[in-house]
Formats: C-alpha cells, sequence, structure tokens
C-alpha cells in the first residue's frame, strides 16, 4: 500500500505573487469600508482566518464577522477570476515540483490537497501549471478556518476517493510553514517543511517535522521519504 501525499500549494508548490493578496484585501475593503491592515501576514493561514485576524485588527465587532466573513469570501473570488492575466504573470512554479508530480502520479502514489485557499482559488492558481490532474481532491479554505481540522477533511476525502483507509501515518503532509507541520501532527499525519516559503529550513526545524528540505528538487530523496514506512 503507498503512502497518502498531501500537498500545500502556496510555497510548496508555486508562488503566485501579490494576486491573492491583492483581491482579498480588495474584496475586504469593499465589504467593511477598512482598509486591509498590513500587519495581518497570509502564509499557513486559511483565507477565512486571514479575514478573521482582519476582522479583529481594524476592530469589526464579532456580531458582524458571520455575514462580512461570507460576502468577503465570495466577493474575493470574483476579484481574483478578473485578475487571471496577472496570475498567470506572476506565478513561477517551485523547484522540482513537474518533476516530482510526474513521478509520484506514475507510480499511483495518492495526492491531495491541503491548503488554506478556498477551493475555487485554488484550482485556479493549479491551473497556470495544468496541476490540476494530480489532485482529485483535497482540504480547502473553503470547508473550515482551521487548518488542523481541515488536515481531517483532506485525509477523509481522500480515503473515499481512492477506496482506501489511510492510517494517519500512513500519510505525509508536505508544507512550507510551521501551520503545516502543526496541522500534520494534528491527525497523526507525518511532515515534509520545504524552506521554498517564507520560512527556512532551522526555522522550521524548530516545529519538529519527519523531515525538511531546501525545495523539492533532489527527487530521489524525497521519493524514498514519501515512500518510507512509518
Ligand atoms: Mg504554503
Amino acid at each position: 500500500m503507498k503512502n497518502l501525499i498531501l500537498f500545500d500549494i502556496d510555497g510548496t508548490l508555486l508562488q503566485c505573487g501579490s494576486v491573492s493578496r491583492e483581491c482579498l484585501s480588495a474584496a475586504f475593503e469593499k465589504v467593511t469600508g477598512h482598509t486591509f491592515p498590513h500587519e495581518v501576514t497570509f502564509a499557513g493561514k486559511t483565507d477565512p482566518l486571514i479575514v478573521r485576524e482582519a476582522f479583529r485588527a481594524v476592530s469589526i465587532g464579532k456580531s458582524d464577522w458571520v455575514e462580512m466573513e461570507q460576502k468577503i469570501l465570495r466577493t474575493y473570488p470574483r476579484y481574483f477570476e478578473e485578475r487571471m492575466e496577472d496570475l498567470r504573470d506572476q506565478s513561477r512554479l517551485l523547484e522540482g515540483v513537474t518533476e516530482l508530480l510526474d513521478f509520484l502520479a506514475h507510480r499511483r502514489f495518492p495526492m491531495a490537497l491541503l491548503t488554506g485557499n478556498l477551493e475555487n482559488t485554488a484550482r485556479r492558481k493549479l491551473d497556470v501549471f495544468d496541476l490540476n490532474r494530480f489532485f482529485p481532491v483535497g482540504g480547502f479554505g473553503s470547508d473550515c478556518a482551521d487548518r488542523n481540522r481541515l488536515a481531517r477533511i483532506a485525509l477523509e476525502r481522500a480515503c473515499r476517493h481512492f477506496d482506501q483507509r489511510f492510517e494517519p501515518a500512513r500519510c505525509w503532509v508536505v508544507g512550507d510553514t510551521p501551520r503545516d507541520l502543526e496541522a500534520a501532527k494534528a491527525v497523526g499525519a507525518r511532515s515534509l517543511g520545504v524552506a521554498t516559503g517564507p520560512f527556512a529550513e532551522p526555522v522550521l526545524e524548530e516545529f519538529f517535522p519527519d523531515a525538511t528540505a531546501a525545495d523539492l528538487s533532489s527527487l530521489g530523496d524525497i521519493v524514498k521519504l514519501l515512500s518510507s514506512n512509518p
């Protein structure tokens, strides 16, 4: 039986420049009338969590959160859709990604997504490089604000889709932030931290992943790791 591999998107498979930040900020401003607070960071957070942190930062009362969040997360993909050309211009596939995904798919490894993006925008980002074909299912920011619960959702969907019961220890999470590594721990999965996002390897190591890598380009080593028995 093959291990299930769950991949994060931004900073792990690709970089998409400033388009999502600009579109989510614009949707926030349109709905709330507040400038998006610059101190709210994006890396490793689900889109709904980013929006909630922004609500808190500009002191929007909790009673307005649910309705405003729904409006923002409906508006954001529409703005994103209008920026497809910029997305294509600014996006860059990270080192070794195509080779790794091709190899894993060829060897019939079950793969899925574990991302804080809404499913709609996640699929748009992957479309730029024709990567959706590798990921039939996933856990997305549109499912839940809590990345740790998303890992459970991704795992359950993968079990249903591939019609296999994956023990959590037979599941790897590949991601670029401490939050990815924590999400793996929350479900008992193993984790590989890649330093292609905002965090260097020594920082990722502080969160006790099972392994770290500078990027995904050492095909042999990465495949050996992801194939290993618990
Ligand atoms: Mg990421």
